[in-house]
């Protein structure tokens, strides 16, 4: 064959690919269409029996030189490049994301605000809430160092059934009676929806734990009440289950949501947990929601506590979670990580000495 031979065949498979380039972009314009109607009647985007007949429906047709298998697998691949781009447009509408709403969500309890740039919050107190006592020193501590947010375990979701399950309603009591005494806002987990109400009465902030990020009908119970809900990481979810968790929250009405960072489980037993640093700004960038980062429950060590606070308020927390008891020695959980009141005066004298940002 000639070169002249050869450049005209070129030019005619240059002439095919675009034809084909056209084909596959109007293809996916249509099923791009399919799937917004899809998303609008709430079903499922992947069709396996729909998938069959298009193979089928292909082979049959197939007059080579592929073969059936080959065709097959090529229209296979073009049908999951369509889908995902089914993903990414309805990633596009979550409430939660930045496409959706561009300016950061501030959180505002009265006149503290949770995501305001530059002014980071600390969310602080013991694990549990034991005696009105023990959380009272904690919460003169708190306002000594000129904050605004006291946390206390009352409702404890712990890994054995014989260990301290919290004090329960008396426990927000406490809470409740101590923040008003110091002028505090204060936060505490809960671990069912119907405790939601209750919550609501006594705390200024509901928090859902790791070990509930997923509880789907919490997070529905959470959207539907006028109070913001801090939501920590589950376990071992992505970043992009943390995001839906959310969306459930934001779906069902309620739009003062915080994201917590607390790690996650690996393989790495040198921490409690691996603190994924890079999911602040990942979150950050995705959604429009305030991000903080819980130092204690991440790296269940003290030693480990100022320099991982640093890091998050370095890379762009609006806040960071440290947990403090009068005793921690003689706590009723997390007796190991939790830092004395004279141990974290020094922290956050050094975090203020950082000059990251004021706290
Ligand atoms: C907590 O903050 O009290 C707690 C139990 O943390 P986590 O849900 O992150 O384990
Ligand atoms: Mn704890």
């Amino acid at each position: 064959m000639s070169n002249d031979n050869i450049e005209q065949k070129r030019q005619e498979l240059d002439q095919l690919n675009l034809e084909i380039l056209k084909l596959i972009n109007q293809r996916a314009a249509l099923s791009k269409e399919i799937g917004q109607l899809k998303l609008a009647q709430g079903t499922n985007k992947f069709d396996p029996e729909r998938e069959r007949h298009m193979l089928n429906q292909i082979a049959e047709h197939n007059q080579g030189p592929f073969e059936d298998s080959t065709v097959q697998h090529l229209f296979k691949q073009i049908f999951k490049a369509s889908l995902d781009l089914q993903k990414v447009s309805s990633q596009k509408t979550l409430l939660v994301s930045r496409k959706q709403k561009s300016e950061d969500t501030v959180v505002q309890i009265d006149d503290v605000k949770i995501g305001a740039a530059g002014h980071p919050q600390m969310f602080v107190g013991p694990c549990s809430v034991e005696s009105l006592d023990q959380v009272r020193q904690v919460a003169a501590a708190v306002k000594e160092q000129g904050l605004f947010i006291l946390r206390g375990g009352a409702f404890k979701p712990r890994t054995s059934p014989y260990d301290f399950q919290g004090l329960g309603v008396e426990g927000l009591k406490i809470l409740r009676q101590a923040g008003d005494e110091f002028g505090l806002k204060v936060i505490s987990e809960i671990v069912t929806p119907g405790d939601i109400e209750v919550a609501v009465e006594y705390l200024d902030m509901i928090q859902i734990g790791a070990r509930n990020m997923q509880n789907f009908e919490l997070l529905k119970a959470a959207g539907k009440v006028d109070k913001p809900v801090l939501l920590k990481r589950g376990l071992s979810a992505t970043i992009e289950e943390f995001i839906y968790a959310a969306e459930y929250i934001l779906a069902n009405g309620n739009t003062n949501v915080i994201l917590c960072e607390r790690g996650i489980r690996t393989y790495e037993r040198a921490t409690r947990n691996t603190l994924d640093i890079s999911a602040v700004p990942i979150l950050k960038q995705e959604t429009h929601l305030p991000v903080i980062v819980d130092v204690t429950h991440s790296t269940g060590r003290r030693d480990l506590l100022l320099p991982t606070a640093r890091a998050a308020l370095a890379i762009g927390a609006d806040g960071v979670m440290v947990e403090v008891h009068p005793d921690p020695e003689t706590a009723l959980s997390d007796a190991k990580q939790q830092i004395n009141i004279p141990q974290f005066r020094e922290f956050m004298s050094e975090l203020k000495g950082t000059k990251i940002a004021s706290v």
